[in-house]
């Protein structure tokens, strides 16, 4: 492991498209609205129904929603007015992202939501696990097979707006819901710094400006969950190292399909951590593909099965 740069790296996720899209779409209940509208599901009481979310954050999560452009309303009954939401064309733009997280969510996750038990790429009539591959050369990528650089953007230094756009994000802090998706813009920061590195208590207040109550609870709901794990670090006794799981470590294709959405598609700014691939030579742009014919994956060309409840 080369010397790590705590402020390069520090500055570097301070000014990520990752961590500014999350604070957008970060939180759990608007990730879970986001799975909902790709299965389909395009009324008020149905999203509650199946989410079991409460209504006033649902109704905000809506509007937060269709705010950022991701869906639209459509009126479905006259009298009284009722809407549907839609996915407009740039929430579609959300589907590789989706996709990873359906994988994830359904591999590691709590179970809380339904989630397609079977996927079946209609072009290729075969059925499938989504696949990350580098859109440049067409193989496939897994975190080992990419190298990281770091160059802070300060187009995204503040953008005020981002933050009082986003919606409040503190109903996740402390105990761990019962509802809703398992990761959250902290655990996907937390499993980002790690990944860049940062193995330590200390480094990782550092690079992600926490405090250190806050973080220890965090790492520890995480350690819970099977997302870190705290050993005693051999080279100082008196010290505790933090490392991936296997679940953890299985997050960055969601991490990397986020963080190219976010740059790609609602900041129009590149990324301050820059993934190469290795075997390649060119910059890592996330392309999420079926894993039996390798074409990338086109929400109309997937047909999806429901688990038997
Ligand atoms: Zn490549
Ligand atoms: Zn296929």
């Amino acid at each position: 492991m080369p010397d790590l740069d705590l402020d390069l790296t520090r500055d570097a996720l301070a000014t990520s498209t990752l961590d500014h899209g999350l604070q957008l779409l970060g939180e759990r209940w608007t990730m879970a609205v986001v799975l909902g509208a790709f299965l389909g599901v395009r009324r008020f009481d149905e999203w509650q129904s199946r989410l079991g979310i409460p209504r006033h954050t649902l109704a905000q999560r809506l509007r937060s929603l269709t705010e950022l452009g991701l869906l639209r309303q459509r009126p479905y009954q006259q009298r009284p007015l009722r809407h549907a939401y839609h996915l407009t064309t740039k929430g579609m733009t959300l589907y590789p992202h989706v996709l990873m997280m359906w994988v994830w969510e359904r591999r590691w996750g709590r179970r809380a939501l339904d989630l397609p038990e079977r996927l079946v790429h209609t072009r290729c009539g075969h059925a499938f696990a989504p696949a990350l591959a580098c859109e440049a050369c067409g193989e496939k990528a897994g975190i080992g097979d990419l190298r990281f650089t770091l160059a802070p953007n300060t187009a995204l230094q503040g953008r005020p707006s981002v933050r009082s756009r986003a919606p409040r994000l503190a109903a996740s802090d402390g105990a761990e819901p019962s509802h809703g998706l398992t990761v959250d813009r902290w655990v996907l920061l937390i499993v980002s710094a790690v990944l860049l590195g940062c193995h330590h208590f200390d480094a990782l207040s550092h690079v992600l400006g926490i405090g250190s109550s806050v973080l220890s609870r965090r790492l520890a709901n995480m350690v819970d969950a099977g997302l870190l794990l705290c050993q005693t670090d051999l080279a100082d006794g008196r010290r505790k190292i933090y490392r991936l799981t296997p679940a953890s470590r299985d997050l960055f294709g969601y991490i990397l399909c986020f963080a190219a959405w976010a740059s790609r598609h609602h900041f129009g700014e590149p990324s301050s951590i820059r993934p190469t691939h290795r075997a390649c030579g060119r910059p890592f742009r996330p392309q999420v593909v079926c894993s039996h014919c390798r074409a990338p994956l086109l929400a109309h060309e997937v047909r999806f099965e429901m688990a038997p409840q």
